[in-house]
C-alpha cells in the first residue's frame, strides 16, 4: 500500500510538473509570437516614411546642379536606402517566422542568374579595395527557385563577405554535385572562431570578435538566409579558419519533388 501511495504520489507531482512546463512553454510561444508581430509592425511602420522620404530626394537630386548639395542629397539618400534596406530585411525575417513566407518556384538557369546577381556587386566589393571572382559555368539542367528569395540568399551572403573581408577576394561559385546545385561563397576575410561555427546561423547572433569593417549589424542576415534555403528544401553550412578566411555553401536539390505542387510555376518567368 505505501509503494502504491509513493507510486501515485510521484505520477501526481511528475503530472504537474509536466503541466507546468506546458504551461511555460505555451507561454514562450506567446510571448515569442508578440515578439515577431512587435517587429514585423514596427518594420511596417518604419517602411511608409521612408518611402516618403526617398521619392522627393531622389527627384531633388536628378534637378540639383549644384554640386555641395548634390553631396549632402546623395548623403542622405544612401542612407535613407541603407535603412529601408534594413527594413525590409525585417519584415521578410518576421514573415518567415510567422510561417506566412510564400514562395513560388520557377524552373530557372541558376548559372546566368547567379552570375547577374554578383556582378552587380562588382563595384561595391571593388570600391571595399578586394577582387571578385565570378566562377558559374552552366548547370546540367534549371533549378526550382523562387528568383526573389535566391537573391536574397546570395546578396546576403556576398554582403557578408564585403563586410567581414579587408583583403583579398570574393569568390562566388556555383557547381553540380551529386545532383544538387552548389553555391560557394569564399572571402578571405577574418573568419569566424570555430567554436561560434554552429551558432552563426541562430538569429540575433553576432560574432564577438569578428567585427566586420563597419560594426554595423543585426544578425539576422544568416538566419534569414538558412530559412530561405529551407524553403527550397535546400541546406546551408559554413565552413571558416580564423584569420584566412570563411566559405558558405548552399545545397539546393534537383527537380520538385521535395516542393508543394501549387507553388510551382511550370515556365519560365
Ligand atoms: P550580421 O548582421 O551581424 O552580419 P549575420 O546573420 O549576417 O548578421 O551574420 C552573423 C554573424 O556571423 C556576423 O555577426 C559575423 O560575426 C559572422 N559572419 C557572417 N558572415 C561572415 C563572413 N563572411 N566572415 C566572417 N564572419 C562572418
Amino acid at each position: 500500500l505505501q509503494l502504491l501511495a509513493r507510486q501515485l504520489a510521484a505520477g501526481i507531482s511528475s503530472a504537474r510538473a509536466y503541466e507546468e512546463a506546458k504551461q511555460r512553454a505555451e507561454e514562450l510561444a506567446r510571448l515569442d509570437a508578440a515578439k515577431t508581430a512587435f517587429f514585423s509592425n514596427v518594420s511596417h511602420e518604419f517602411r511608409t516614411p521612408l518611402t516618403l522620404i526617398l521619392g522627393p530626394v531622389e527627384d531633388a537630386l536628378a534637378k540639383t546642379t549644384k554640386s555641395l548639395e548634390g553631396e549632402s542629397l546623395d548623403l542622405v539618400r544612401r542612407n535613407a536606402l541603407r535603412l529601408y534596406k534594413l527594413v525590409n530585411t525585417l519584415l521578410d525575417f518576421s514573415r518567415m517566422e510567422a510561417g506566412r513566407a510564400q514562395a513560388s518556384y520557377a524552373p530557372v538557369d541558376l548559372s546566368v542568374f547567379t552570375t547577374s546577381l554578383a556582378s552587380a556587386f562588382q563595384s561595391a566589393v571593388e570600391s571595399a579595395g578586394l577582387r571578385l571572382v565570378v566562377d558559374c559555368p552552366p548547370l546540367p539542367e534549371p533549378l526550382y527557385v523562387d528568383p526573389e528569395m535566391w537573391e536574397k540568399v546570395v546578396l546576403n551572403l556576398l554582403s557578408n563577405a564585403v563586410k567581414y573581408t579587408y583583403h583579398g577576394e570574393i569568390r562566388v561559385s556555383l557547381r553540380w554535385e551529386d545532383a544538387q546545385a552548389v553555391l560557394r561563397v569564399e572571402d578571405t576575410g577574418v573568419g569566424i572562431p570555430e567554436e561560434e561555427l554552429p551558432r552563426v546561423f541562430e538569429r540575433f547572433y553576432r560574432v564577438r570578435v569578428s567585427q566586420g569593417r563597419s560594426h554595423e549589424g543585426t544578425g539576422i542576415g544568416l538566419a534569414l538566409v538558412q530559412e530561405l534555403v529551407k524553403l527550397h528544401g535546400g541546406n546551408v553550412g559554413v565552413t571558416s579558419q580564423l584569420g584566412k578566411g570563411t566559405t558558405f555553401t548552399v545545397r539546393l536539390p534537383r527537380g520538385t519533388a521535395h516542393l508543394p505542387p501549387e507553388r510551382v510555376e511550370r515556365t519560365s518567368p
